[in-house]
């Protein structure tokens, strides 16, 4: 079902025509408001006045995390404070986090963003949804929440608590549908093989799952051990949080919420527009954000269009799902690769686990290695033989020096030994530490 069709199927012109309107509006507000965007406008000499198509969106200056970060606690912030209704913040892992507020209309125009997603992955007022994020600081909980709520779903305010409740609240409450990071999905999935609960004495059938990036290989083990549909979403907090842009039932990349959000895909090292279907850095520009809107806000997270229209009917235009962050950039041997690119050979190997790790270091003589930890499968595991372990491994190995044209050392490792935390904290992909 399509939440609001009079917006979310909109001719390209309609909404061309919105985006240009709401941008203008947005300039001439962060042009008053925010003294960063009063100064980068000035330096730059554009403005509002500048931008008379969306093709002149990219004469605007970029807004980066640096930005975002010396603004801390409220400098970005666009409206007084007493008009701000909630706070939310990034996890700040390494230092201060990115502090950003909503008013009334923003929160209201979230809870619209997120209430498409859940519609679109086929989730109605019959659901139980259970919402496994954090509820604090973090978007993800509170985000999903109001939107379940508009649809007039039953929700259940989980947040990320241990496994066993959430499986004991699962079956007793009778969820329909699971809205966690995939990580904790699999772990979760874990926890039913570990107290032998067979998946069909559930009542779930769908999942939706977001906040780090996750393969195809990780949505089919969701898929099939929990016997449900799974369908990938994409927020970030500094933009909105989750509502940005959602999988629908086709599962052929996510739907953008354009007439909330304008999205480009750059190169990350030129900054200028990718050519159609490229792969690039996802830039954001929020044109209805009153309490923290962004201009041309570099997310780090990778992805590339999709042209093509989708069945489903939507014609927000959609993105694939997300590879990697541009801080996964690998430079290697004189290649640049990401992880996805290693990604995609595991697919294609048999008997390796939908989780890997990449380390780089230098060795004493000053060399520089890779090395990539595999997973294997539980089956493979079983099985043991070690001749079997080290022919996987020189087919891992053979493929990236072919394929990828750098040679690195692979390393096998047991079923869910890389495995994210129970608590879902973000996975360390890339581990660098060669000397710079
Ligand atoms: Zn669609």
């Amino acid at each position: 079902m399509i939440f609001n069709k009079s917006k979310e199927t909109m001719s390209r012109d309609e909404i061309t025509q919105v985006q240009l309107e709401r941008l203008q509006m947005t300039l001439n507000r962060v042009y008053r408001n925010v003294a960063f965007y009063k100064t980068s406008f000035d330096t730059q000499g554009v403005g509002a006045e500048s931008i008379r198509t969306l093709e002149d969106l990219g004469r605007l200056p970029f807004t980066t995390r640096e930005h975002l970060l010396s603004a801390y606690p409220y400098d970005m912030f666009a409206v007084p404070l007493r008009d701000i209704v909630r706070l939310h913040s990034t996890s700040g892992t390494a230092g201060k986090p990115v502090v950003v507020g909503y008013t009334k209309n923003d929160l209201s125009h979230w809870a619209e963003c997120t209430a498409r997603l859940l519609s679109a992955a086929g989730i109605t007022d019959q659901d139980v949804v259970q919402i496994a994020f954090h509820y604090d600081l973090c978007t993800g909980g509170f985000g999903f929440h109001q939107g379940a709520e508009r649809i007039g779903a039953s929700v259940i305010p989980a947040s990320a608590t241990a496994p066993d409740k959430q499986i004991m609240v699962m079956r007793d409450y009778k969820t329909t549908a699971l809205l966690s990071t995939p990580s904790f999905a699999a772990r979760l999935a874990q926890e039913l093989e570990t107290q032998h609960i067979h998946p069909e004495k559930l009542f779930l059938k769908k999942g939706l799952f977001g906040a780090e990036p996750w393969s195809e290989n990780l949505r089919r083990e969701i898929e099939e051990r929990l016997h449900i549909t799974a369908l990938d979403n994409y927020g970030l907090t500094e933009i909105m949080g989750p509502g940005v842009a959602g999988e629908c039932e086709e599962k052929r990349g996510l739907h953008v919420n354009e007439d909330h959000f304008i999205v480009e895909i750059v190169d990350p090292a030129t900054g200028a527009a990718v050519s159609a279907g490229e792969t690039g850095e996802l830039v954001f520009t929020t044109i209805t954000k009153e309490g923290f809107p962004l201009i041309r806000y570099r997310s780090g997270d990778m992805a590339a269009f999709l042209c093509d229209p989708c069945p489903c009917g939507r014609t927000f235009c959609r993105i694939s799902r997300v590879s990697g962050r541009t801080d996964d950039l690998i430079f290697f041997g004189g290649t640049k690769l990401f992880p996805a690119d290693v990604e995609k050979i595991l697919l294609a190997v048999e008997g390796t686990a939908p989780h890997f790790a990449i380390d780089l270091w230098s060795d004493p003589d000053g060399s520089e290695v890779m090395e990539v930890k595999v997973e294997i499968s539980e089956k493979v595991f079983a099985i043991d033989k070690l001749r079997d372990l080290e022919s996987v491994r020189d087919v891992i190995r053979r493929r990236i020096e072919q394929v990828l044209g750098v040679s690195a050392k692979v390393l096998l490792v047991e079923p869910k030994s890389l495995r994210t935390d129970a608590d879902g904290a973000k996975f360390r992909r890339v581990t660098d530490r060669r000397r710079k």
